[in-house]
């Protein structure tokens, strides 16, 4: 939760320029003007120096896998429809890791991926894909 209360939009750079264009769906990062720290969980100050000066940049989605997992029974009997489906943490290139889905079989660690967002229940979530099968 942002000290504002609304809950953080992961689905949204607030640059508005998304993948597909201004207004869609699209990775996006904070980075500290003062130090240069880059960070994916949205908080009102950099982690690194304490700085509250930081800039929310478009990323580009592009990453390494590093780790995946299958889940076989959701977390919940409306997203049961969606199981098996894969969860990735990527490194992604400008230095932050972040959370997405996947497909359950084919993403191995280590594997270069990009990102598209998908429908999961009520939202959008980031998915990513490997490089070569995009
Ligand atoms: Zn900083």
């Amino acid at each position: 939760m942002r000290p504002d209360g609304d809950p953080p939009d992961w689905t949204q750079s607030s640059a508005g320029k998304g993948p597909a264009g201004k207004g869609s769906a699209g990775l996006a990062l904070a980075r500290c003007r003062a130090c240069g720290h880059v960070q994916y969980l949205r908080r009102p100050f950099c982690p690194a120096c304490g700085g509250e000066d930081l800039a929310v940049e478009p990323a580009s989605g592009r990453g390494t896998v590093y780790a995946v997992t299958a889940v076989a029974r959701a977390p919940s009997p409306d997203l049961q429809a969606f199981a098996p489906y894969g969860i990735a943490l990527v490194d992604a290139e400008e230095g932050f890791r972040f959370m997405a889905h996947c497909p359950a079989e084919g993403v191995a660690i280590g594997a270069p991926v990009r990102t598209t967002f998908r429908a999961f229940g009520a939202g959008l979530v980031p998915f990513v894909t490997p490089e070569d099968l995009s």
